[in-house]
């Protein structure tokens, strides 16, 4: 009797503590974070910033993208969609449009105007390209628009895509050091941001410069700070300390992006955000996507082996901890529901590893399309390529039809001159991706980033190792390999158990492993694999999971 008791009051104590959902989901991604950070960086690490969320939460050690082209704009809607560019049609930052005809960006919008301080161009975006919803749309829809979303990045599609189709707000970063917004969302700029933007918060972070945050041994992990596989950073040599002052002179706000101090500034922004919009205070679930890039800016031009790298990567941990502070005090501990991971990871400088004997090497695209326009003058008389970028060949069709060419023919051409080239590992046209059955596997991560109504008729994939670049230092992403699909993937508070994996996973689980968290409905173009590790909160079940 007594003992029937309390087991009934225990279920009564537990149905007023559980709640169904947070109050408040919050994405971090972090642009360009490989995964091995977390463990080439982690004796550097202080306890309350990535080591809090690893070590009080779910660490998915083997998160990968599936697909490629591995770019920013896909990322993140991939993240949030939890379906690939094919199903998606985000097929990279910016893409030559089969449909048009012309090269367009993932996020314009020529008719919405810019809200804020910023130009024209920059304020005329939206999600309007992006063709599935998001898991932050499916939470709109379930909480009657009553869940408030909103999206913040220093990038327009960082912040755009995550926020999906039925926003509240998604704000940006202008070169005015301002954040920006579009008329697709308001009218006019919150008050508490134009405050924010008025008080040019920007400028304590310029003044300040930029100098190693701990002593010069401490970076032990990376290469010299002065490197040849480093480029300049906004025209300054590519060394400790940076002066800020002089760099804004020379340019503008913009500066701040390639600093690990644009995502310090972003946090200072999410923190207005989730006072002033109140997120996490009632029961209605919130959802604040954020998205870091700074990581992205230092990555490109210093390379993942910087002190660069590594000072931005000490100095996130630092944001990360004051931001989970902020989140404990302001929503509550346990309230809220976090996960952590990246839009794609990243390569090693070719010339890094030439140096070490690896026979790789830089890719320029303007060579390749110059080679590509003489082989097609030598072959049929005319320049048949339209457009080559982003690994897609695209045809003049026209051009194919008046000279009464056969377009199997000029694929077929094209194709073997391709794989003369040094770079080349497989080519691949419009009929063979199309015809992906998943066994091949790089076949199938094309087939997965490709959309036939916008991509090209080919798509060339380069060797492992070898970079689509513009400039021979630093780093770059976009390929299928490892070093750019494996990335991070952490989860952490509202009945989130701990535990780690080395399970393969793939991005796609992410939004409708929180679609099932959050008892919604699916995003409406995921396939639905979850990651059953976060879900199943049952403690004997999770060391089962966790043992084998
Ligand atoms: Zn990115
Ligand atoms: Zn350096
Ligand atoms: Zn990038």
């Amino acid at each position: 009797m007594k003992k029937a008791l309390c087991f009934f009051l225990f279920l009564f104590v537990f149905h007023l503590q559980a709640q169904e959902r947070p109050k408040l989901v919050v994405g971090i991604v972090v642009d360009q974070m490989k995964m091995d950070y977390l463990y080439r960086f982690s004796n550097d690490f202080t306890n309350d910033g990535f080591k809090r969320l690893m070590d009080n939460g779910y660490v998915f050690h083997n998160m990968n993208y599936n697909y490629m082209p591995t770019f920013t704009a896909p990322g993140h809607a991939s993240i949030y969609t939890g379906t690939t560019p094919s199903v998606h049609g985000i097929v990279g930052n910016d893409w030559f449009s089969r449909k048009l005809g012309k090269e367009i960006y993932c996020t314009d919008d020529a008719s919405v105007k810019t809200i804020g301080d910023g130009t024209k161009a920059e304020g005329e975006m939206s999600p309007k390209k992006l063709l599935t919803t998001t898991i932050t749309d499916e939470l709109r829809l379930a909480t009657n628009f009553k869940g408030k979303v909103i999206g913040m990045s220093l990038k327009d599609r960082g912040a755009i895509l995550p926020a999906g189709h039925f926003a509240n707000w998604a704000f940006w970063y202008s070169k005015t050091g301002a954040f920006v917004s579009s008329t697709f969302y308001g009218e006019k700029l919150p008050d508490w941001v134009t405050e924010f933007n008025n008080e040019k918060h920007f400028m304590t972070y310029i003044n300040k410069g930029w100098d190693l945050l701990k002593p010069l041994e401490t970076y032990n992990e990376s290469l010299a700070d002065e490197n040849p596989y480093e480029g300049k950073l906004n025209g300054a040599n590519p060394v400790f300390p940076y002066n800020l002052k002089e760099m804004l002179e020379k340019k503008n706000a913009e500066i701040l992006r390639a600093t690990p101090f644009g995502n310090d500034l972003l946090l200072e922004l999410a923190k207005k955000a989730i006072e002033n919009e109140e997120l996490g205070k009632d029961n209605i679930t919130d959802f604040l996507a954020v998205s870091f890039s700074s990581t992205d800016y230092v990555g490109h031009n210093l390379g993942p082996r910087s002190m660069e790298i590594q000072d931005t990567y000490l100095r996130l941990d630092l944001t990360l901890a004051d931001f989970l502070n902020y989140l404990d005090k302001m929503v509550g501990k346990g309230n809220y529901l976090v996960f952590l991971t990246a839009d794609h990871a990243g390569a090693e400088n070719p010339l890094y590893l030439k140096d070490k004997k690896y026979n790789v090497d830089n890719v320029f695209p303007k060579d390749i399309l110059k080679g590509l326009k003489k082989f097609s003058v030598e072959t049929f008389g005319e320049d048949l390529v339209l457009n080559c970028s982003n690994f897609n060949l695209h045809f003049n069709k026209d051009l194919i039809k008046a000279k009464s060419l056969e377009l199997s023919k000029v694929k077929q051409a094209f194709k073997e001159y391709l794989m003369t080239q040094d770079q080349v590992k497989r080519v691949y046209t419009e009929e063979e991706i199309l015809a992906s059955n998943g066994a091949d596997f790089y076949l199938n991560c094309i087939a997965k980033g490709y959309d036939a109504t916008e991509d090209g008729d080919m798509v060339i994939l380069n060797k492992p190792g070898y970079i689509d670049h513009f400039i021979a230092t630093g780093t770059d992403h976009g390929t299928p390999y490892s070093y750019d699909t494996h990335v991070p993937l952490l989860f952490y508070g509202w009945n989130v158990p701990k535990g780690e994996t080395h399970d393969h996973k793939d991005i796609t689980q992410i939004a409708p492993t929180l679609a099932q968290k959050l008892k919604i409905t699916f995003p409406n173009g995921t396939e639905g694999k979850v990651l059953l590790e976060v879900l199943d909160t049952n403690p004997n079940m999770i060391n089962k999971k966790t043992t084998k």
